[in-house]
Formats: C-alpha cells, sequence, structure tokens
C-alpha cells in the first residue's frame, strides 16, 4: 500500500515513520533535495505545482495527503484527502473567519482590508489594539503586524499593505488551546484531548495536554460541526483562544499539526497514525491520552542530542534540517512530566522557563 504525500517536511517524515510501522509505502514531492521526509519514503524533488510530477506522484497511490498547505488548491489532485474544498478555505483567513461564522463559532472581531481606507474603516470598526495579517501564505507569525496604536497603522500597512488583508481584534486570551480532530472516510470521528499552547514570536514553542477538560466538549462540538461543513477526511486541527471562560477560533490546519506532536509518544494512537489510517479507510484508532504529556519544539537549532537524552524520559525527534533562526528542527516530549525535567528542558531549548512550572502543575 502506498501513500503520496505533497510536501517533505517534517510532518511528512513522522506521517512515514507511523505508517511504516504498518507497512506502508511512502512517496513526497518536495523543492528541497534534502527534505525531512526522504527518511521515509522515496522523494521527488520539484514544485509543488509541476503537473507531470504531481501526476508521477500519485501513480498507483492508494491515498493522496499533503503535509505542506501553500499547495495551489487549483493543482490539487483529484483523490486529494483531506478534500481541496477544506484546503481553499484554510489557506485564506478570511474564509476561515467566514466558515466559522457561518457554523456559529466565536470568533475575534475581524474585517477584510483591501485598500488603506479600507484599514481606516477597519481600525475605527474594530479598536485597537488589533493585528493585521495577510489572508493567504503566512505562517509562524510571518505577515502579521500587531497594531496597538495609530501611529503603527502607517508602518503596518507599509510593511503588508498590496495583498488582501485581514484586521482583527486583538484578544486578551487567558491561554491559547487546540483541538485535534480526525474523521474517517465512513463519517467516524474521533478528538485528541485539549493541548494547551504557548507561542512566542508568532512560533510554538510549547504543549501540554490534556488540557481545559471542562471545555473538551465544547472544542469537540466546533471540531465536529467544521468536520462535517467541509465533508473531512484526515486529521484536523484547530488552534482556539480561551477567553472569558469560553472558545474563540483562530485557525484551521487542514492537516497533522504541531501542536498535537505530543500525540506520539503521549496517546494511545497518534494524529500522524490516524491520519494515515482515515485516508486509507481504516478503522481509526483511540484518541485517548495514556498519560499527560508536555512538548517543547527545538527551534534555530538542535542542542546537542547527549543533553537532550540527559533528561530522564525524553522522548527526542530530530527533523534533520540544517539550522535556521526561527526555524522548526525538532521536539521532544516528556511523558508524565515534572516541573523539574520541564525545566531543564526548556532551558536547553533556549526557551523562558518562567510559567512552565505553572503549565504544568
Ligand atoms: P496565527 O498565525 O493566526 O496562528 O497567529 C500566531 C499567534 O499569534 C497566535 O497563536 C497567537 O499567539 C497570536 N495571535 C494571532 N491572532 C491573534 C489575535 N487576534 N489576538 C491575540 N493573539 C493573536
Amino acid at each position: 500500500v502506498t501513500v503520496a504525500v505533497v510536501g517533505g517536511g517534517q510532518l511528512g517524515l513522522m506521517l512515514g515513520l507511523a505508517g511504516a510501522r504498518l507497512g506502508l509505502r511512502f512517496r513526497f514531492l518536495d523543492p528541497a533535495a534534502d527534505a525531512p521526509a526522504a527518511r521515509a519514503g522515496e522523494l521527488l524533488v520539484g514544485a509543488y505545482d509541476d503537473a507531470e510530477l504531481l501526476r508521477r506522484l500519485c501513480d498507483g497511490a492508494d491515498a493522496v495527503t499533503f503535509e505542506f498547505e501553500n499547495l495551489p488548491a487549483g493543482a490539487a489532485p483529484p483523490q486529494l484527502l483531506p478534500p481541496a474544498g477544506a484546503l481553499a478555505v484554510a489557506q485564506d483567513r478570511l474564509h476561515e473567519k467566514e466558515l466559522f461564522r457561518r457554523l456559529g463559532i466565536g470568533t475575534a472581531p475581524y474585517a477584510a482590508v483591501d485598500t488603506r481606507a479600507e484599514l481606516d474603516d477597519a481600525v475605527a470598526e474594530i479598536g485597537l489594539p488589533a493585528v493585521l495579517k495577510t489572508r493567504r501564505f503566512g505562517y509562524d507569525g510571518k505577515g502579521q503586524a500587531v497594531l496597538r496604536a495609530a501611529a503603527a497603522v502607517d508602518a503596518a500597512w507599509d510593511e503588508l499593505g498590496g495583498v488582501p488583508l485581514l484586521l482583527e481584534g486583538l484578544v486578551p486570551f487567558e491561554r491559547e488551546l487546540s483541538v485535534l480532530a480526525v474523521r474517517g472516510r465512513d463519517g467516524a470521528t474521533a478528538f485528541w484531548p485539549l493541548t494547551e499552547n504557548v507561542h512566542r514570536a508568532g512560533i510554538l514553542r510549547q504543549s501540554v495536554a490534556p488540557a481545559a477538560p471542562e471545555l473538551q466538549g465544547e472544542a469537540e462540538e466546533l471540531a465536529a460541526a467544521v468536520l462535517a461543513e467541509l465533508e473531512y477526511v484526515g486529521v484536523l486541527a484547530v488552534e482556539l483562544f480561551q477567553r472569558d471562560g469560553r472558545l474563540l477560533a483562530n485557525e484551521l490546519a487542514p492537516r497533522v499539526h504541531n501542536s498535537g506532536h505530543w500525540t506520539i509518544d503521549g496517546a494511545a494512537t497518534s494524529q500522524f497514525e490516524n491520519h494515515l489510517r482515515a485516508i486509507l479507510g481504516l478503522p481509526l484508532g483511540s484518541t485517548a491520552a495514556v498519560a499527560p504529556s508536555a512538548m517543547v519544539n527545538l527551534v534555530g537549532e538542535v542542542p546537542p542530542l547527549r543533553r537532550l537524552l540527559e533528561v530522564e524520559g525524553a522522548r527526542v525527534h530530530v527533523y534533520g534540517k540544517a539550522p535556521r533562526p526561527g526555524r522548526k528542527v525538532g521536539h521532544v516530549t516528556l511523558v508524565e512530566p515534572d516541573a523539574e525535567r520541564l525545566r531543564r528542558l526548556l532551558e536547553l531549548a533556549g526557551e523562558p522557563t518562567a510559567g512552565a512550572a505553572t503549565i504544568v502543575a
């Protein structure tokens, strides 16, 4: 059984590693000859919208999926799962917000901005502080500017103007959470326990799960509505803000997600395995947590492996990527974390350690 994957980054690598155990074979398409997923299958090197390469990628495959969200939806192979419609919605922040609104899911107040005059109107309507975001092709905090005072509006427009934008009210959230969900070809659904996430400079740094059990029902309900609306197959992540004890949806990821990496070590079935089961029409596995888990991202460069492995119980995942500031190069999961081991891990990862203990406790 062969699975074709558009994209060959760390998400592709981890899909391949999960699938190898089930006897699956993988073929990836990525522009980089040294893409991480090359360690887990055959790699075709070329552009994501190269029709001939896409044909070769999909030739004889039993399922076709993607781990790279900016695949042009128009170039999507017909067999693609999750479906191209879900990908198209997730590629545009305005369409995402409109989907949430249509389904009665709360969001930050927002307005589409295409011109300088519309930016002024949107600031007047939504107020400050607010976040100006490009509607398309943003990731890890790129393509965003926080507006705290009217004086910042010109600079934000100079930086981001000229492409379709979205202005959002800045949510004074109590914390950030994400819900990971999976839907099979037969419509069966399952949800992992909520994950609490800490971002710094727009990049996910830390996740802890299970979190906020009192909000699990609300989170599952909103994720189920999105899955049904998009006739979704595969793993979906919805990033959430907790505000006044309720959930607001921030954005969708129509794929396996960094905030679900703890499921490899801390859940009965990982997000990667269940994604493969879903797109292949196989029975879904249990999404229960086997123990509390904390995940720390390695950003920029991998600390010495020996030092990471000295942290008792550390489950180390290294993606094999060249170091670069702001780049996710690996992650470490602690199952049944305690404050001391988490503090050591955060120190090695170069993360501030204040607050870590409170999350775990
Ligand atoms: P995003 O690319 O939309 O996931 O944004 C990256 C991170 O920026 C989020 O995880 C939040 O930490 C922060 N952020 C984005 N939008 C907002 C908002 N409207 N209010 C508060 N924080 C935000």
